[in-house]
């Protein structure tokens, strides 16, 4: 294992939450281990700002719950500790062991698919097992908020150093135990702007259909990675180059490949939603969703046009349909599904620009996105007849518009994070 001195890394804990501070050294006053780890000291690293700051120790889930009484335990899956203060929330992880796949004994708490992948983790180990446990060479380096010391066990920061990702072990091996896996080395090579090493990245190509059988409801959760937090575009060009695209969104990867409209209408989606991001604006999974099927949404509608459904029964239909059939893959909420479909129903309604329809079709909720969706339409080269001119000077003459009060559905307050299920800053 590598130790590096503080005077020889930019590693600083004024950088650092003062709450994953206090979680840290309350840890070590017990005599407990305990390490700032993954995401928060790779971006440290990188003169970065890291989003959240996760911690590991060998304490167990219960001991650490015993010693904060802000923290509960979560999942079931790998069990982690959450800390919350405020709004602030320090997962705490205990290090994870060897599995019996491994050869090594004492894994009661590891079970495995017969396809590799792993279902249960909870074996608990030492710093050296847990950072081999780790998805990415880049994302295994610890901190240790008492001596200053970063501890390197699987060459992560060379690799930092020659901007690389690298899959830690055999990445066919790792790929296959957790699927998802594939997605977070896309995710970071497209976040930070990394290359893929080649043993990383060639079993890729004929594991992509693993994802198929990813719970519906986690890939959610890694789409919003993927595309909600500031690196769509980069993201779905090396999703594509890495035929992981159809994996997740199979019909609208196939038209895509097929049509120059389809694939700059999604480059021009990612483009807006990194450039919202970026500009501090709020983004939400419905609008780039509805560019993504769209495509999908396009073939079904003029499939049943061509069966001699009308116009728009055909749409709605269509929508419906797509829909359902992207849920099967992506469990899309309710709550995100629905406004979705609401911006694909408004597109034929803004054909009519007179008359006094015009001002009622301005004050709908949904206007505002569904005249931003048609920009993106026409930014990727549709010809929509000018009608997003004609409705930008529309908005201008007419000036500001009530909106009338959301529906029930958008009413409610978004749920909270899932009890279970939800993992993070787990190894496995
Ligand atoms: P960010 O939070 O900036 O997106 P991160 O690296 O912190 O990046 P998380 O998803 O928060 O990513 O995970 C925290 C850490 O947990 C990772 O750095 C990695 O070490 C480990 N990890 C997460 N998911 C997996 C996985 N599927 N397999 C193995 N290790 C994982
Ligand atoms: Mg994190």
């Amino acid at each position: 294992m590598k130790v590096i001195p503080r005077d020889q890394h930019c590693v600083s804990r004024k950088d650092i939450s003062p709450n994953a501070l206090k979680v840290m050294a309350r840890l070590r006053e017990h005599d407990h281990q305990a390490y700032l780890v993954g995401g928060a000291v790779r971006d440290l690293l990188l003169r970065g700002h890291p989003k959240d700051f996760d911690v590991a120790t060998e304490a167990t889930p219960e001991e650490v719950h015993a010693l904060f009484r802000n923290s509960r335990i979560i999942g079931r899956r790998f069990k982690i500790v959450h800390v919350r203060f405020g709004r602030e929330i320090i997962e705490v992880t205990t290090f994870r062991g060897h599995h019996e796949s491994d050869g090594k004994p004492g894994s009661q708490g590891a079970k495995q698919s017969h396809r590799g992948l792993l279902l249960r983790d909870n074996v608990y180990g030492t710093l050296e097992e847990d950072a081999v446990r780790r998805d990415l060479t880049v994302n295994a380096l610890y901190y240790d908020s008492g001596s200053f010391e970063v501890f390197d066990q699987v060459g992560g920061l060379e690799d930092l150093k020659a901007r690389q990702i690298r899959v830690i072990g055999d990445p066919d091996k790792r790929y296959r135990e957790d699927p998802v896996r594939m997605l977070r080395t896309v995710r970071f090579a497209a976040k930070l702007d990394f290359a893929v090493e080649t043993g990383s990245r060639k079993p890729i190509q004929n594991l992509g259909k693993l994802l198929d059988d990813i719970p519906a409801a986690r890939l959610f959760d890694e789409f919003g990675k993927l595309f909600l937090t500031g690196n769509a575009q980069a993201t779905l060009k090396l999703l594509r180059e890495y035929q992981m695209f159809e994996h997740l969104f199979p019909d609208s990867a196939r038209l895509a490949d097929g049509n120059a409209f389809y694939a700059s209408l999604l480059d021009a989606a990612m483009a807006n939603t990194d450039d919202r991001i970026r500009a501090d604006k709020p983004v939400t999974p419905a609008f780039i969703l509805a560019a993504i099927l769209w495509p999908a949404l396009c073939e079904r509608r003029e499939q049943l046009e061509r069966q001699g459904e009308k116009s728009f029964p055909a749409l709605h239909s269509a929508g419906q349909e797509v829909t359902a059939q992207a849920c099967q893959r992506i469990a899309i909420p309710r709550r995100f599904s629905m406004p979705m479909r609401e911006i694909w129903e408004f597109q034929p309604k803004l054909k009519k620009t007179e008359g006094r329809r015009v001002v009622e079709l301005m004050s709908q909720r949904r206007f505002r996105a569904a005249y931003d969706f048609l920009l993106l339409r026409e930014q990727a080269g549709e010809d929509c007849g000018g009608l997003g001119e004609i409705w930008t000077r529309l908005q201008e003459e007419h000036g500001p518009i009530e909106v009338k009060p959301a529906g029930r559905d958008e009413r409610r307050p978004p749920r909270r994070r899932r009890r279970g299920g939800r993992r993070n800053s787990s190894p496995s």
